[in-house]
């Protein structure tokens, strides 16, 4: 799960992270005061959105303006009239896609005298199986071009698990960013803190682009982007209460809601599975057999027929999916249950595009039956060899 970057910076100075003062506004209306709480003369107002690339953003509507999605303003009223102009746009990023993301909130923040900026982000390292810092003195743009035209400018390590994080982690990336002096302790206390929050709140990525020297000779992040790892969410609901659903597929919140491992791809075969390893080797036998996925979903092992009623629309509701493929090994699950929610869900949101059921173990005999005597136009497979060319061949032909 992402967070906006003023909630990021929230929890940063929770850690006691040098941040910038700022306050989010919904509307423009406040900004104004918002922006004349804030220490000035500069301010910074940035669009909240949950991609990067915001400065360098262009918005669609021409009323925006030609500036990006952080803009600096010389006085609050300045940073009002700005912020009129972002609100209820549509802010296009190198990683927004074409389509944009329209700007709900925004985040009114002290301006910085930025002297240097850098980059650092804290990562799991598959590799070593440990958290990894990665720095580089190019900061503020692309890291991805960064690594490819200068790979020698980024510098990285991981921090042995045993350990901890320690003062030498620190003075490495002091040493990588060619600090000195004073900023040296700087670097050593952030390191520490950013460590701190990462382990702490069970993040997947921190990233800091840029991390600035400002020009009294102090470090400060100036942006801030946050990944957790959803499977420790529920450690934490102070973290799983900052999620904002407007900025999600809605596919794929609706699958959350109903607990549902679910994620949109761009074929068209729409899969509904049980477990993990059977969904994969569907989404092979689909592509092995000419075609392509629209999604991967597992139902789980105990899915209600309420469950697989979700699951079923939210397939449906794809419009690129041209043929639904159900494959079902009922082991805890139950093949009539299955059987049930998948009639169910036929009766509620309809039928258009050709469905083949595979059902085997648990009620399969009962399973089947259910299917053959709704009266629904199910193509029934005996294996999941069956099944795929099935599909596959009725998604072709139609
Ligand atoms: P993004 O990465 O989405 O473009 P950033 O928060 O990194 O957004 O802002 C882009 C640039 O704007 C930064 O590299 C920095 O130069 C400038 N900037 C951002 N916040 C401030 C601030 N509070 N004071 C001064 N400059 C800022
Ligand atoms: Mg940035």
């Amino acid at each position: 799960m992402n967070i906006h970057e003023y909630q990021a910076k929230a929890i940063l100075r929770d850690f006691g992270v040098p941040v910038s003062l700022g306050v989010a506004v919904t509307d423009a209306a406040v900004a104004e005061a918002a922006a004349a709480n804030l220490p000035g003369p500069v301010y910074v107002v940035k669009a909240q959105i949950h991609a990067g690339g915001r400065g360098k953003g262009t918005f669609k509507e021409a009323e925006a303006g030609p500036a990006g999605g952080v803009r600096i303003a010389r006085s609050p009223q300045e940073a009002a009239a700005e912020a009129a102009k972002m609100l209820g746009k549509t802010l296009v990023t190198v990683q927004t896609g074409a389509a944009g993301k329209q700007v709900n909130q925004l985040y009114i923040e002290d301006g910085s005298a930025i002297a240097k900026e850098f980059y650092l982000a804290l990562l799991v390292d598959r590799e070593s199986g440990e958290i990894a810092f990665v720095v580089s003195t190019e900061g503020g743009m692309s890291i991805e071009e960064v690594a490819h035209n200068t790979p020698e400018k980024i510098v990285s390590f991981s921090v042995d698990p045993a350990t901890g994080i320690m003062p030498h982690h620190g003075r490495a990336i002091a040493a990588a960013l060619n600090l000195s002096g004073n900023a040296v302790k700087q670097a050593v206390d952030l390191a520490e803190k950013l460590f701190t929050a990462f382990t702490a709140k069970d993040m997947a990525l921190l990233e800091i682009n840029p991390l600035i020297l400002d020009n009294t000779g102090a470090l400060k992040c100036l942006d801030a982007k946050i990944g957790f790892d959803d499977n420790a969410l529920f450690r934490h609901p102070d973290i799983a209460a900052l999620r904002d659903v407007s900025e999600e597929d809605p596919k794929e919140t609706e699958a959350a809601k109903h607990d549902l491992s679910y994620v949109a791809l761009d074929g068209t075969i729409g899969c509904m599975v049980n477990g993990a390893g059977l969904a994969m080797a569907t989404m092979d036998i689909i592509k092995l057999y000419g075609a392509e996925p629209a999604n991967f979903l597992d139902v789980g092992g105990g899915a209600t027929t309420e469950k697989v009623t979700a699951a079923f629309k939210i397939i449906t509701a794809d419009p690129h999916v041209q043929g639904i493929l159900v494959n079902i090994f009922g082991g805890i699950m139950k093949c009539d249950v299955i059987a049930e929610g998948v009639i169910a869900a036929v009766k509620e949101v309809g039928l258009e595009v050709p469905l083949v059921v595979r059902l085997e173990g648990t009620n399969v005999e009962l399973g089947k039956a259910i299917i053959a005597e709704s009266g629904l136009n199910v193509i029934a497979a005996d294996d999941l060899d069956d099944a795929a060319q099935k599909i596959v061949a009725a998604v072709k032909k139609a």
